[in-house]
């Protein structure tokens, strides 16, 4: 039952469904003891080095505004990554903007893009926010499916089925959050020509980039020189660096677009957290060396858990970056809230229903292994035990 007094709020945000991730917290939330599978966020602490550099900043008195886009010598080093690790030119003066994560990121990019109506493609099962983010930003939210049978690769027959001439931009997320997806080089390519031939800006959010399995490389769509122009890039610091709670991450833009989304991060922001960006500053100086321990001790869980849903007799596709597993669990004859919701109340083990990312995660759950190892075993041990019952 709506509150009558919503009348006076904000139409497109009252209308906003409550996020399904959250939803499923708050019951988690209510029980002791849970092994919880359902986080987002690295289970890492973030490099000593890097939060004492945020420490000696605030020492050294750094307690003040940056310029709006940052820290120049981030936005250098920033742009000397983005070459190096995509393959993409950016101007750090005028094309690399630091914001307050990707969350910020993607926000200024859609508002600086959409007038009212416009429509803005993804494609699910995706990261919870986008649908919102794109409404919140007067946008129309349009999701275009993937399908297991195909990795979740996004297909640009599926693309061209929802493409019309209201469509202004495509957001597009490999390494996938929620399905572990990644994409191959033609596919790659092929999305960038969509985009083209239909005068689109793509939104590309490649935050999990580094985490990348069974030497499967990341590609990035910075790596395709025709799309610069209409590529507006998002990468940051929560998930390879495990610097969630510093909110850190960047913009990349060409610059006609960058001036526009400059103006409202200037506006509502200011600048990004100074300490924060002392701490990125220093991430991006030994940024290989921080990562590799976490990038193995999540491709071993990765490689456990695979084993241990075949041996369960639980179909998955191979999850081959970000820290997600999304098993198929449609054959137990259970709605996928109802299965995560029975394995919770008869195992204490959390996972999240593959529907809080849309529809199409119907017959699936997911199961961050951003979690020890010995945790992992137990609540892969549990999961094998519960579906026994079903
Ligand atoms: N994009 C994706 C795909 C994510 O999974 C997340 C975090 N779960 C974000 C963006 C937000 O990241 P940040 O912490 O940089 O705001």
């Amino acid at each position: 039952m709506s509150d009558p007094r919503h009348h006076y709020l904000a139409r497109h945000i009252v209308d906003l469904p409550k996020s399904g991730i959250r939803e499923f917290f708050d019951i988690v939330s209510t029980r002791q003891g849970v092994i919880s599978l359902a986080i987002g966020e690295p289970d890492f602490d973030t490099p000593w080095h890097i939060r004492e550099a945020a420490m000696f900043s605030l020492e050294r008195g750094a307690t003040h505004y940056t310029g709006n886009a940052g820290l120049m010598s981030l936005r250098e080093a920033i742009a000397a990554y983005v070459r190096r690790r995509f393959g993409g030119n950016y101007n750090p003066a005028r094309e690399v903007l630091v914001t307050v994560g990707a969350s910020e990121g993607l926000d200024v990019a859609l508002r600086a893009i959409l007038n009212p109506g416009d429509e803005v493609l993804y494609h699910e099962p995706c990261f919870v926010s986008y649908g919102p983010e794109i409404a919140m930003a007067h946008g129309v939210p349009v999701p275009v499916e993937t399908h297991v049978e195909d990795n979740f690769r996004l297909s640009v027959a599926a693309l061209e089925a929802k493409v019309t001439p209201r469509t202004k931009a495509l957001i597009v997320n490999f390494p996938n959050n929620p399905t572990g997806a990644v994409l191959e080089r033609e596919d790659v390519e092929a999305i960038a020509q969509f985009a083209l031939k239909h005068d689109l800006f793509l939104i590309s959010d490649e935050i999990y980039a580094e985490l990348t399995w069974g030497g499967k490389k990341h590609v990035s769509f910075a790596s395709v020189p025709e799309l610069r122009d209409r590529l507006i890039l998002h990468h940051g610091y929560s998930k390879a660096w495990a610097m969630t709670g510093f909110r850190m991450a960047y913009v990349c833009a060409p610059d006609w677009v960058m001036e526009t989304i400059l103006k409202i991060h200037q506006y509502q922001i200011m600048c990004a957290s100074t300490a924060s960006q002392y701490a990125a500053l220093e991430a991006m100086r030994q940024p290989e060396e921080d990562m590799a321990p976490m990038l193995r001790a999540y491709e071993q869980r990765r490689n456990y858990l695979r084993a241990a849903f075949a041996e369960a007799g639980i179909p998955m596709h191979n999850p081959a970056g970000a820290f997600y597993a999304f098993p198929q669990i449609a054959k137990f004859g259970l709605s996928s809230r109802e299965f995560a919701v029975r394995l919770l109340d008869a195992e204490n083990v959390a996972v999240v229903p593959g529907t809080a990312f849309g529809a199409c995660g119907e017959g699936f759950v997911r199961c961050s292994y951003a979690t020890g190892m010995e945790q992992l075993k137990e609540a892969a041990l549990r999961i094998g035990r519960f579906v026994k019952t079903l």
